[in-house]
Formats: C-alpha cells, sequence, structure tokens
C-alpha cells in the first residue's frame, strides 16, 4: 500500500489557462522519474457527466474502458501518460449531489439536517481519496475544473483545505494556475490579476504553494520577487509557463522552469530519478520534422470548434510522427456540402475522415463526401455515425436501396440499414445509457484491418445507440462491403470495408480514444500511410 501524496490544481484569473496540460505535463515528469501518478478533474457543472452536453459547450465528450462520458481534459491525461483512467478520474457537482441525496433517501444520515458544510465536502474528499485509497499510486493530481472566486467552485475550495489540513503539509500541496497578462500600451507583465486570485483563495483558507504563471513573454527575477512577496510563495515557486509552440512541449519547458523538482521537495519525496524523456522526445523531433505533408478532410457538423473533435485531431499528430508526416487537417462542414460542391471541397485531399456525431443536422453531406471518397478511391475512415454514414451511402448508391437510412434520422425510412439496437429499444433516459466503454471485437483473417492492428482480437471504445441492421449484411458482402469486425458474442458488426478500394474502413467504435503520444493508433497510422502513399502517387 502506499502512502499517496496529493497534488491540487486550481485556476485563478480566467478559464481556458490550460490547467489539464499542466496537470498532464506534471504527471508526465513525475511517472517519467518512476513514481506511479494519475490525474483526477473535478468538474463544477450540475449536469451528471458531459455525456448530455452540446459538444458546443465543452468540446468532445470523452469515454474510458469502464464506460465513463468524462471531459475531455482526461483524454489529454491517457495520452500524455500512457495509462488508462476511469470513471473515478471525472467527478462532477451533479454527480456528488446525486449520491448525497441517494443517500439521504435511504436514510443514511439519521435524521440529521443534510448540508454543504459538512455533507457535500465529505462526497468530494471521498471521491478525491477513491484513486489515492488504491493503493496504486504515489500520487493524485485532483484539478479542479473553473476559476478561484466562481460560486460553485467555493464546496471544492473547501474540501482541499480541509484535505491539506487533515493530510498535512508534506503530503498536499497547492498549484495555483495564473495569467499574467502583458499589457500592450504599458509595455508590461501585470501581476495584479494573480494577486487578487490569491487573495480569494486564501479568504477561502487555501494558500497556494506554487503558482505557475501562463505568459506570452518572459518572466523577470523582478516580477517573480513580486509575485512571491505578494503571494507568500518562494521565488524558486514561481513557475513560468510562457506559450508553447504545442501542447507536447510543456513537459520539457515545466522540466527546465524546475515545476517538477519544487512539486517533489514540497511533498518530501527524496531520490528520485531524473525523468526520462527520452521516447517523449523522440515523437517531438519526428513531430516536429516532417519529411512530408498530407492534407485529411475532416467532415463533421462542429467544426467551428475544434476541441469538439480533439482525440481525433491530436491522433492524427501521434500517427502523423510515426510517419513522419505532417498532417494538415482541413475542417469541412457537413451542412455546407453537396452533390454539387463536393469535388470543389474535397479537391486536393489526401485522405477523407467523416466524424461521429448525433442527429440529423449535416447528414446527407457526410453521405455525398462518403460517396465521393469511395468513388474516387481516395482513402476513407468513418468513425461511429460516419461508418453508418458509409453504410447508408452504399445501400443507396450500390445496392440501390433509394431512401435508406438510420432510425436516428428518419424512423419509417423503408430500408432502415442501420437501426436502434435491441437493447436500447426500452431505454427513455438519454444520460449515460448508450453503449459505452470498451467491448471487444474479432477481426476477419485475410482482412485489411487485421493486418493494419496484427490480431484477430482487439478492445476498443464505444458511445454510440445504433448498428448496423444484419438482415442486409448478406446483400452488402454479395456487393462488396464487408463486415470484417464483429462483437464475438452479440455478432454486431464492429468494423465494415470494401476490399476493392485501396483504404476504406468504417468502424462503430472510436480508435481516437486510444491513441498516445507513445502508442499511435494502429487505425491512424495506417491511414495516414494510405493519406501519403495516395498523395505521392496523385
Ligand atoms: N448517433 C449515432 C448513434 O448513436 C452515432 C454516435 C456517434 O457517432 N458517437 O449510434
Amino acid at each position: 500500500m502506499k502512502n499517496t501524496k496529493y497534488v491540487f490544481v486550481t485556476g485563478g484569473v480566467t478559464s481556458s489557462l490550460g490547467k489539464g496540460i499542466i496537470a498532464a505535463s506534471l504527471a508526465k515528469l513525475l511517472q517519467e522519474r518512476g513514481y506511479s501518478v494519475t490525474i483526477q478533474k473535478l468538474d463544477p457543472y450540475i449536469n451528471i457527466d458531459p455525456g448530455t452536453l452540446n459538444p458546443y459547450e465543452h468540446g468532445e465528450c470523452y469515454v474510458t474502458d469502464d464506460g465513463a462520458e468524462t471531459d475531455l481534459d482526461l483524454g489529454h491525461y491517457e495520452r500524455y501518460l500512457n495509462i488508462p483512467t476511469s470513471q473515478a478520474n471525472n467527478v462532477t457537482t451533479g454527480r456528488i449531489y446525486q449520491s448525497v441525496i441517494d443517500k439521504e433517501r435511504k436514510g443514511a444520515f439519521l435524521g440529521k439536517t443534510v448540508q454543504v458544510i459538512p455533507h457535500i465536502t465529505d462526497e468530494i474528499k471521498h471521491r478525491i481519496q477513491l484513486l489515492g485509497n488504491t493503493g496504486d499510486f504515489d500520487i493524485v493530481i485532483t484539478e479542479i475544473g473553473g476559476t478561484v472566486g466562481d460560486i460553485e467552485s467555493l464546496p471544492y475550495v473547501e474540501s482541499v483545505r480541509q484535505l491539506l489540513w487533515e493530510l498535512g503539509e508534506e503530503n498536499a500541496i497547492v498549484i495555483h494556475l495564473t495569467l499574467i497578462p502583458y499589457l500592450a500600451a504599458a509595455g508590461e507583465l501585470k501581476t495584479k490579476p494573480t494577486q487578487h486570485s490569491v487573495k480569494m483563495l486564501m479568504q477561502s483558507g487555501v494558500s497556494p504553494n506554487i503558482l505557475v504563471c501562463r505568459t506570452e513573454h518572459e518572466i523577470s527575477d523582478n516580477i517573480k520577487q513580486k509575485l512571491a512577496l505578494f503571494c507568500n510563495v518562494k521565488k524558486e515557486d514561481v513557475i513560468q509557463s510562457i506559450d508553447a509552440e504545442t501542447i507536447y512541449d510543456v513537459p520539457n519547458l515545466m522540466f527546465e522552469e524546475g515545476l517538477d523538482k519544487v512539486v517533489l521537495k514540497k511533498l518530501n519525496l527524496k531520490g528520485a530519478n531524473e525523468p526520462n524523456l527520452k521516447k517523449w522526445n523522440s515523437f517531438l523531433t519526428k513531430h516536429k520534422n516532417p519529411k512530408n505533408t498530407i492534407e485529411i478532410g475532416l467532415i463533421g457538423k462542429y467544426v467551428e470548434l475544434h476541441d469538439a473533435y480533439k482525440s481525433i485531431s491530436e491522433a492524427f499528430i501521434h500517427a502523423g510522427a510515426y510517419n513522419e508526416v505532417k498532417v494538415n487537417i482541413r475542417w469541412i462542414h457537413s451542412e455546407e456540402l453537396t452533390l454539387e460542391n463536393v469535388p470543389q471541397k474535397l479537391d486536393k485531399l489526401n485522405g477523407i475522415l467523416v466524424a461521429p456525431g448525433f442527429g440529423e443536422r449535416g447528414i446527407e453531406g457526410k453521405i455525398e463526401a462518403v460517396k465521393y471518397a469511395r468513388e474516387q478511391q481516395i482513402p476513407f475512415l468513418g468513425i461511429c455515425l460516419g461508418m453508418q454514414m458509409a453504410v447508408i451511402e452504399f445501400a443507396r448508391n450500390v445496392l440501390l436501396l433509394k431512401d435508406a437510412n438510420s432510425t436516428e434520422m428518419n424512423n419509417t425510412t423503408p430500408h432502415p440499414v442501420i437501426d436502434l439496437m435491441e437493447a436500447q429499444k426500452d431505454i427513455t433516459n438519454y444520460g449515460g445509457t448508450m453503449r459505452l466503454g470498451a467491448w471487444d471485437c474479432k477481426l476477419e483473417d485475410n482482412s485489411n484491418v487485421k493486418s493494419i492492428y496484427k490480431s484477430n482480437f482487439i478492445s476498443e471504445r464505444h458511445r454510440h445507440r445504433y448498428e448496423f441492421n444484419n438482415s442486409y449484411l448478406t446483400e452488402f458482402e454479395n456487393a462488396g462491403m464487408i463486415a470484417t469486425g464483429k462483437n464475438p458474442e452479440t455478432n454486431l458488426v464492429e468494423v465494415v470495408e470494401i476490399p476493392s478500394h485501396p483504404w476504406f474502413i468504417g468502424v462503430q467504435y472510436h480508435p481516437e480514444y486510444k491513441s498516445t503520444v507513445l502508442n499511435p493508433h494502429p487505425l491512424f497510422v495506417d491511414f495516414v500511410k494510405a493519406a501519403l502513399t495516395y498523395s505521392l502517387n496523385s
């Protein structure tokens, strides 16, 4: 059993400072020094999880092996640390209140008045320590979502205050991530917003141990000294976090600034090795020195917000580095695609990816994009809804099943080639009720996917309600679209391929969730390779 130490990361001044990246970078450095580390995100909103949120609100919904629908920061944690996260790694205010209210209904509070303090804060503390209590981790980093001073963050800050007191100085510390804005007119970096946000934390009884300061310009020694004096920290505890060329530079930048060193010192962890960033840096070198450039079209309906496809764009970075290729993404709005403009909008692409999604908006454009990729022999990857669109396109244009559709879009279609799963038919609640998390899949011999994965058995993460309608399978296979991956127990179709096409794969699951810096996903690696071959030959 390890004596787990806790690092809390709070945010000040504004949102979007990149707490997730700082937490992941610190975790990476500690991991590469030999510690076992995990990261947790506490989100102060009332939704039970982000599964019911529109991607325009919070970007992508990330899915873990155990089927939790989570904040996209968990994707960063997995991509950096190369270890899976779980339901315990993301907790929302909604979930906290739900547990407390459930207990109240069961009479668990023995007639007491149930209050924010101590009942909500106790539940928060319990959730924070769940990961530590597994005994698997030397260090748990807990990122508190939102900005210090928000009303909704208060119970979290109070829980941190109590834990700091309960666990003691060398077992728990607070890193406060803050902004040092540059006023161009004055030509100066300003420390006042940071002073105020630290003061705000102190009013809640929490004194940060380390300040990580986001900045566009180098922070001078004088400014560090000033911040130290007014925020009650030592100068060495003021860490600069300057804008980086890529998020994958941040672990190195934090190492140069000594963030991991001051953390270890404060937690009284002695004798650690130097972090071994050899593999990480060999990825970075390849990422920064591509030999070729390709362009992939990403067809989706949330393309205005790139964060809605975060894991996909990051998977392209990993796969690009592996192939020593720069992958440029052309973000294409599916609602704007028509039969007439597809050749122009998809012109010169080396690969086409039709993205996941829900609902009817933009699906006809996605179907046109699939048709173009299929007919022009352009490498094609369809993910989840993208795979379903590939099936519909094939049904309409090859099997000539006019008006074939998914019952998600048209429940009176004469040809429901994509239909609601049996297990989904009686479900009325939207939250957390899809086919979620890791499921086994058996790949056919002699298929493209089998040679890509180099295995007959894989496990991939899912998030959907609809599936390929197996009553049409023979018709599809006779016409050249083959189901090359199936769930071994239920026979649900997980992968379709067109063997007569150079590279055409649709997957019902989400390969992007499992791509990491050290383990780029084989499907993305091979898709990029196929796109490169296509670009060199065209
Ligand atoms: N809307 C589709 C379904 O529920 C696809 C979901 C997705 O792309 N994640 O089956």
